[in-house]
């Protein structure tokens, strides 16, 4: 969702030939030229090592670079004082880094109360806060310990927000909690994110992460190098070289579906409701308002015990090509079921149609790289 900045909320990031060599001579970053969208989540992701978390922390200063410049709206961000650079981008963590000894709305507080806000006027905006990350208030009075590792990363985003800051940095926030978990969390992100519309850079060496929370993903290489710097859908659909098609891994085509718009012909679909009689062939079991309600087979009556669950559905308002050929695949009857943006019946989808979709999709996309 694309969240227009009429208060000039959030911040383009500019790397410009960013080099961070250690110490020990370690090139951690390698010459990086990037430029970070305002109010999008733009994800880095790369083999452990490869530079992702000296590159975020070089944003708010923690880490000073060797050679370049980082700019933020234009702005070299040497220029500003590191503490002034800072109230405006918070940072989140793996394992959240809250303080064990402070309450959760106390550990939410933290910024605000730096900030000279009154201890009122902070509790406020963290009890607040502690509904849009969606933890329940009776939590407030807890300590971090008292929380699961999936709640506690859900205060470190609230505390992360609490000053509102147009930048977010968040360095592998999801990657100690379990799976179950990391996919509420990251599908929370997305929402919040709709309705904020921060500037996130987010680091992960998860591509399945990146591919579902970036608008646009950064390909490091061990080395501090950039491999490729796309959206997901053409990270999926062109890597620039093998070590980037090595690290998107397996059925990067049919996952690219995900990303291409379905425009797939709808064909005719016989439905009935409870209470009808044997006829031949599938009919799709529909409620009185034409919602799906799963499959019957050809010669049976139309009873709730002969109806056969039915496969995904295909919402013709925010479908992709996936959605319409897993439709298609998962159906009972070989029929996928399209439905309209209010869960109605909108139409039958065949796989046959999908792939031809495709393919016309693929001929239109290659006359005009060639045009
Ligand atoms: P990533 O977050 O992608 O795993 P890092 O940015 O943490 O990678 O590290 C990049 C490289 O820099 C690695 O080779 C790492 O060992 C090295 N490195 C990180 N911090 C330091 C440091 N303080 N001193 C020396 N080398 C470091
Ligand atoms: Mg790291």
């Amino acid at each position: 969702m694309v969240v227009d900045d009429p208060g000039g909320s959030s911040r383009v990031i500019e790397f410009l030939g960013v080099t961070k060599q250690y110490p020990d001579g370690t090139v951690a970053v390698d010459s990086l030229d990037l430029k970070v969208d305002a109010g999008k989540v733009t994800v880095f992701v790369g083999p452990s090592g490869c530079g992702k978390t000296t590159s975020l922390r070089m944003i708010n200063r923690m880490i000073d670079a060797t050679a370049g410049t980082i700019q933020v709206d234009g702005k070299d961000i040497t220029s500003t004082d590191p503490a002034e650079l800072r109230r405006g981008i918070g940072y989140v963590i793996q394992n959240a880094g809250l303080f064990p000894h402070r309450t959760i709305v106390d550990n939410i507080a933290t910024v605000p109360m730096l900030l000279g806000w009154s201890k009122a006027k902070a509790r406020d905006r963290a009890t607040e806060l502690m509904e849009t990350v969606g933890l329940d208030a009776s939590m407030a009075r807890r300590y971090p310990a008292q929380l699961s590792g999936g709640q506690q990363q859900r205060v470190g985003v609230a505390r992360a927000l609490a000053a509102d800051p147009p930048i977010l940095l968040m360095d592998e926030p999801f990657s100690a909690v379990d799976p179950v978990v990391r996919e509420s969390l990251q599908d929370e992100l997305l929402r919040l994110q709709s309705e904020l519309g921060k500037t996130i850079v987010f680091v992960t060496h998860d591509i399945d992460e990146a591919i579902k929370l970036g608008d646009k993903v950064a390909v490091f290489r061990v080395g501090g190098k950039l491999a490729q710097y796309d959206e997901p859908g053409t990270l999926l659909a062109r890597p620039a070289d093998r070590f980037v098609d090595g690290f998107v891994g397996r059925d990067r085509g049919y996952r690219g579906l995900g990303f291409t718009s379905a425009e797939v012909p709808l064909g005719e679909l016989r439905t009935v409701e409870l209470g009808a009689a044997a006829a031949e062939g599938w009919r799709l079991v529909v409620d009185s308002e034409q919602r799906p309600n799963g499959w019957l087979p050809g010669g049976l009556a139309a009873e709730a015990a002969n109806v056969v669950p039915g496969g995904s559905l295909h919402d013709t308002s925010s479908g992709t090509l996936r959605s319409a050929l897993d439709a298609a695949l998962s159906s009972p009857s070989g029929q996928g079921v399209a439905v309209d943006g209010e869960g109605r019946v909108a139409g039958a989808i065949s796989a046959d149609d999908v792939l031809q979709a495709l393919e016309r999709q693929r001929a239109a996309t290659s006359v005009d790289a060639a045009g």
